[in-house]
């Protein structure tokens, strides 16, 4: 495999991180556990390092997440957004983890971009935008969780990585390949996790918090999806779950009650695209799985304005449900012959 840490802007970033006084660290709406672990374990390992430094994220962060270490200490923008505004303006660098331009970041994305700043970017999404000076950007590894492990090994700091920045970068990588089914072929990760665990990290208990705490009204929602909102379309080799308004309420729905769900329909023989619609207030809310080398990022980026890696992929869109499934439905001849069989490469 290419190695990565000789030709990117690692040393520049680390550089500018020594230089700087303050620092804040953001990553994407919908926070998930690599989001949240790689932003917590950069927190962490910076706050080790004398620096003053806030984790500041657009909106809440899913429950299933509640038990990181120092998660309370999250800035939360749509909760208070004048602090985490002064936060922002006062910034000598912004580092933006786990997402690949500011659009995801709704609001807070505008107060990063008209700050002075020096922004930063460590992410492995497809397509980094030029939002930032400096970025650290590789695509071929399971999560920003292990780019950041990288990072902190690579400034000469591996001894500051103890047991809570590990359990946060754990999270990050579990979570991004579905506890080591998918975007897991690389040997590095297997090593950078047995470090993890030589940390003393309980892997056991971190699958229970984040896989066993469901609540009931989730597991119901997650019952009526499967049985009810599901349509399969075997001569497409296609699977799509539509979750309407007033399924959302009916079953109480929370932030993180649906993460994992669009698996389900990826999970059927012979289905190779995936799809999960959600209606919310004033948008739709779409996921795309695939398997193999299908590419869901194209399809989200070309047709929906959204974006991801080439097997998971989403979009915000502001059409209607039934417009966005449509959109959906009528896209699919075109990719009848390549959803036929997909191949790993
Ligand atoms: P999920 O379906 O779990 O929300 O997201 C799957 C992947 O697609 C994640 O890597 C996420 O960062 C990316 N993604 C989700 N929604 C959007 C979006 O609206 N725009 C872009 N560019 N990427 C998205
Ligand atoms: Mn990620």
């Amino acid at each position: 495999m290419e190695n990565y840490l000789e030709n990117t802007d690692f040393t520049r970033i680390r550089e500018i991180l020594d230089k700087s006084g303050r620092v804040v660290i953001t990553t994407h709406t919908n926070p998930d556990g690599d989001a949240i672990g790689a932003g917590l374990a950069m927190f962490l390992y910076l706050k080790k390092r004398g620096f003053s430094v806030r984790l500041i994220i657009p909106d809440s962060y899913p429950g299933f997440l509640a038990w990181l270490p120092c998660i309370q200490e999250i800035m939360i923008f749509e909760e208070q957004p004048e602090q985490c505004r002064g936060f922002i303006r006062e910034a000598d660098v912004i580092v933006c983890v786990d997402f690949n331009n500011l659009g995801r970041l709704n609001e807070l994305g505008k107060e990063v971009k008209s700050s002075d700043s020096v922004k930063v970017l460590i992410d492995h999404h497809l397509y980094p935008s030029d939002d930032f000076e400096f970025r650290i950007s590789f695509n071929k590894i399971s999560s920003t969780s292990e780019l950041i492990y990288d990072f902190i090994c690579d400034s000469g700091f591996k001894h500051l990585i103890d047991k809570e920045i590990a359990e946060c970068l754990y999270t990050g990588i579990a979570t991004d390949t579905g506890s080591f089914s998918y975007s897991c072929n690389y040997v590095k990760t297997y090593l950078i996790t047995a470090d993890l665990f030589r940390l003393g990290i309980d892997g056991e208990h971190i699958h229970r918090m984040i896989y066993d705490t469901y609540s009931e009204s989730r597991l119901r929602l997650l019952g009526y999806a499967v049985s009810e909102g599901l349509t399969v379309l075997p001569d497409l080799n296609t699977a799509y779950i539509v979750l309407t308004k007033a399924v959302l309420k009916r079953f109480n729905y929370q932030v993180g009650d649906t993460e994992g769900l669009v698996n389900y329909a990826l999970s059927i023989k012979d289905i190779n695209l995936a799809a999960l619609f959600m209606e919310r207030e004033d948008e739709v809310k779409v996921s795309f799985r695939s398997k193999g080398n299908f590419s869901v990022d194209r399809i989200a980026r070309e047709h929906f304005n959204g974006g991801g890696h080439r097997n998971a992929s989403g979009a915000n869109c502001e059409t209607t449900l039934a417009e966005t499934i449509e959109k959906f439905l009528s896209l699919l001849p075109q990719f009848s012959n390549n959803l036929k069989q997909v191949y790993n490469d």
